[in-house]
């Protein structure tokens, strides 16, 4: 993988969401996750615990613009980075994974909420563990003896399927404050040789405002007060136990509000029947079904004028011409991955930020209703 070709994929989404950047909020330091020597060092009740909590869509700014008071306490108290840039495409499902597994979407293979693997012509499909490959921290901690234990975190019953040091909780809809709690306390509660010292915690209250109603809105507010709300009924209730836990907030990814005039089409350049065209709405993939008409398509893409996002070629097809040249000449896991980022990629533009037909990988067209990806509706 060519580190510079993230670098400009990762500037270029940083144009288009400006700061859309990871928060992350280490409470009450006592131990780095990863650490294992101070794990090792310390023993029995001593050791200490992780409890790390997901905000999806929860902006770099809204504890701040919503006042998020117990985020904003527990901040104070411990550690915030100021920005962290989120691995690309800045979508849930690649950075979920980034987070448990330190791995870029190339490097792990999810290249995005839906994506399309060329090689197997098979659409991907989050609830088959097969497309998860890499080893996550739930793993690590299992090879160390460490329990773990998870509320719902993006895809994680899937990807730790058969990994027997792992409490999941098994209600995967309307889970409530109160319903973590009572998990949670549970689980600390074991005794000592049972007891998870990772616990893993997801919200997806921000995200789904977010998309629904855009950054801006009263209902955005609202999710960031709920998430907020819960960690610190969280934090009360874990406080009763006297253990000592260290608690870690991140998020994957920003928001921002774009107006429905400014969405764009597909542009009509693109044959539709010779490509399996692939929508993130922050970036649409064309894979090609005769790789040697690319470089056309591409050109005319690049000769339109002003037309509201950047195209760009895929490294390997560059490198490589062909698609049985690729993987002839370049083998190993990293470039076959990049397949899956398909030979020609849009990205909008602001003031757009997303597109608007989707073409899923059934080879069906279908028509956004909004919210899709990184838009919203009133934005
Ligand atoms: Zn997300």
């Amino acid at each position: 993988m060519n580190p510079g070709l993230y670098k400009a994929k990762q500037i270029s989404q940083m144009k288009i969401l400006k700061r859309a950047f990871l928060i992350l909020l280490i409470v009450s330091l006592r131990l780095l996750l990863g650490d294992t020597s101070l794990y090792a060092q310390t023993s029995g009740k001593d050791k200490p615990y992780i409890i790390l909590i997901s905000g999806d869509g929860f902006r770099y700014d809204y504890a701040e613009k919503y006042q998020a008071k117990n985020l904003l306490r527990l901040s104070a108290q411990g550690v915030k980075a100021k920005w962290m840039i989120p691995s690309y495409p800045t979508v849930t499902h690649p950075n979920h994974y980034a987070i448990v597994t330190g791995l870029y979407s190339g490097h792990s293979g999810i290249l995005g909420n839906n994506f399309y693997d060329p090689t197997t012509k098979r659409a991907y499909n989050k609830n088959e563990k097969s497309w998860y490959q890499q080893e996550t921290i739930w793993e690590t901690a299992d090879k160390q003896n460490v329990k773990t234990a998870n509320v719902n975190w993006v895809n994680a019953q899937v990807a730790t399927a058969g990994l027997k040091n792992i409490y999941q909780y098994k209600k995967k809809k309307d889970i409530t404050t109160e319903d973590r709690i009572a998990a949670i306390l549970d689980w600390l509660k074991m005794p000592e040789d049972k007891r998870p010292h990772l616990i893993t915690l997801y919200f997806n209250n921000t995200d789904h405002a977010g998309h629904q109603s855009g950054p801006d809105s009263e209902e955005t507010r609202q999710a960031v007060h709920e998430i907020d709300e819960a960690i610190g009924q969280i934090v009360a209730a874990v406080e009763t136990t006297q253990l000592p836990v260290n608690f870690i907030f991140v998020s994957d990814h920003g928001m921002i509000g774009i107006k429905a005039k400014d969405r764009l089409p597909i542009p009509t350049v693109i044959d539709t029947a010779k490509f399996v065209i692939n929508n993130q709405n922050a970036m649409v993939n064309l894979y090609a079904n005769d790789p040697s008409i690319v470089q056309d398509v591409y050109k005319k893409l690049k000769a339109a004028s002003n037309p509201g996002y950047k195209v760009t070629l895929t490294m390997s097809y560059l490198l490589n011409g062909t698609l049985a040249a690729r993987t002839t000449v370049i083998t190993g896991q990293v470039i076959l991955f990049l397949f899956r980022f398909g030979l020609i990629h849009l990205i909008p533009r602001r003031p757009a930020a997303c597109m608007v037909l989707l073409r899923d990988c059934k080879k069906k067209w279908v028509q956004l209703s909004l919210p899709g990806g990184l838009c919203s509706k009133k934005g």
